[in-house]
Formats: C-alpha cells, structure tokens, sequence
C-alpha cells in the first residue's frame, strides 16, 4: 500500500533537490490580453482586478526587492536556503520582450536558486520567450517550470468561462515547453458550473496522455463584481456539495499519471469580496476531507491509470 496516496510536491522537492524549497511569489504590473482587448474585455469569469495576485507584494516594487523581502521572511519563518522564483500574477509572459528579459535575469542572478516557475495562459507562450529561457536554464543551472492557467479541458466549458483560448492552445503551449526540458504545469478547476465529473476524469486523462509534470488544482471560488458573481447572485448555477466535490478530486487522482506532481490539492481564495470559497470551511479541512475519503475508499492517485498505449490490445495473443 502506498504511504501517500498522491504525489505530494512537497516531497517531490524534498527528492529533487535534497531539502525543502521554498518558492517566492514576485508580482510585476501587467495585465492579461483577456483584459486588455487584445483578445477581450471582461476576463475570465471568476476573474477579479488583481489576476491571482492577492497574497504578493505591491508590483510597484523592482523584483529583486520582492525577492529580498520574501527571502528574509521563508528564511526567519521556515529557516530556508533554496528557492524558487515565482512569477504569479497576471500573464507574465504577456509583456514586452526586453521587460520579460529584465525580470528573468533579476530573477536569476540570485545566488540561491533551484529554478524559475512563470505563471502565464496558454496563449501567451511563444519560441521566443520560451528560446530565452533556455538560455538562462543553461547559463545558470536552473530548472524552468511554466505554469498554464488551463481551468478545464471541456473547450466549450472554456468558452463559457470566457477564456479566450481552447485546448489547443494549451496542447500547442505544452509541447513547446517540452520541446525545451522544461516542466509544464497545469492549473485546473474541477467545479466549474458547467463540467460534470465526466470532464473531471478527462482532464486527468488529457493531461496524463500529455506528460505534463505538474498539476495544481483549486476549486471554484466566486467574487463579487465578477460576471461569475453576477450569475451567483442572480442564482442562475448551484455549486456542487463539498461530498461532491471530494469524489470528483479521487477520480480524478484515480486516472492521473501517478507520475504527475500535485503542486497544490485545494486553494484559498483571495480575504475580500468573497460570495463563495471552500463551500465556507478552511482550505486545510477540504484537503484533510479528500485525504480521508482516499484513505477510507483505498484509492490513489495512478490506480485506473490503465487507458494509455492501446489498451484495448492488453491481453491480445
Ligand atoms: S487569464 Fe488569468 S488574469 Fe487573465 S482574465 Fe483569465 S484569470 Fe484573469
């Protein structure tokens, strides 16, 4: 039996580099060409003002002062030696080049670091961008790792949340980051009002078929002001019950590559406006009720990850 039940990234860290590693969240202004018009206006549905950004320090700060003040804070909290950079908010590849540039080799010129991490959309990564980070990857022996705000494999679920792109532009984005070494990770919602748990095991198929490395996952939080609110207020979708939830997480799990790294099992919300987050209970107790529902089914991660290379050929003589 295993003694973890999914790929915890925390020990994953802990086997890669032989200590904890702490990833340091830098917020640099931009926007989002789902924003700003160059693809639309209004944003994704369930997306505020602040793009994600809600737990870093103000983007009016030069990233190596971000840097700085995050470091003193994980080294008196955490007594931390290596870290990660994270560019979190927003699209950050959704800059000029020479900006992008300038910001990545700030990032890099620290002394301390096991890699860089770029938060971004699918439809925001190109050679170019991605050419250069191969350069820094090997002038400074760092890892890449580039995250893409995906939500849901369902193309027409993505067309509902207004995102701008389909799954195509995620697969497109994904090979380009393999192509290079680099790990892809996926961020995914598994409530969203208009998936079922249909969707929630294809997106774990998708993205296994896919070898993507990482995954994060964060069920659906609504704020006011949002389209998303406006619909919620209005009562035009339920979400579904915490129990759902929890069973739809294991299924998921259930037909995950048990290679692939959970970064992160459930997510916070941002403190104000809320109309909706973890169904009103602690991030840590709905992670604590899809570890025990786990537990209690004695299921794992990678057990019905069986649908790959052939499967109706297992078996033929
Ligand atoms: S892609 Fe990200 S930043 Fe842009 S509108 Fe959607 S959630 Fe907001």
């Amino acid at each position: 039996m295993k003694t973890t039940r999914y790929n915890q990234y925390s020990d994953h860290l802990i086997e890669k580099y032989g200590e904890k590693v702490y990833k340091l969240p830098v917020n640099i202004p931009g926007t989002c060409p789902n924003r700003d018009g160059k693809l639309g206006k209004g944003g994704c549905v369930f997306c505020d003002e602040q793009g994600s950004g809600f737990d870093c320090l103000p983007n009016t700060m030069p990233v190596k002062h971000q840097i700085a003040e995050n470091k003193v804070f994980f080294r008196k909290r955490f007594n931390a030696s290596k870290f990660i950079v994270y560019f979190q908010a927003f699209t950050n590849t959704y800059i000029p080049f020479d900006r992008f540039r300038k910001n990545i080799l700030e990032a890099a010129a620290e002394n301390d670091l096991a890699g860089i991490s770029v938060s971004t959309r699918p439809d925001c990564v190109n050679d170019r961008y991605l050419d250069f980070l191969l350069e820094v990857k090997g002038n400074n022996n760092l890892d890449i790792d580039i995250e893409l705000g995906l939500q849901t494999v369902n193309y027409h679920t993505l067309t509902q949340v207004n995102r701008g792109h389909t799954l195509a532009e995620f697969i497109d984005a994904v090979y380009r980051i393999k192509a290079r070494g680099f790990a892809a990770c996926a961020h995914l919602i598994l409530n969203l009002p208009w998936d079922n748990h249909v969707d929630a095991v294809e997106n774990a198929k998708v993205l296994s078929a896919l070898g993507v490395e990482y995954v994060k996952l964060h069920s659906l939080y609504v704020i006011r002001g949002t389209p998303l609110g406006d619909m919620y207020e209005r009562g035009e979708f339920k979400i579904i019950s915490l129990g759902d939830y929890v069973e739809r997480v294991s299924s998921f799990l259930e037909c995950l590559d048990p290679k692939i790294v959970i970064q992160r099992l459930v997510g916070k919300g941002p403190r104000e406006n809320l109309l909706f987050s973890n169904w009103g209970v602690s991030w840590w107790l709905v992670k604590k009720k899809i570890e025990d529902y786990l537990e209690e089914k004695n299921t794992y991660q990678g057990k019905k990850f069986d649908y790959l290379n052939g499967k109706a050929l297992i078996g033929m003589p």
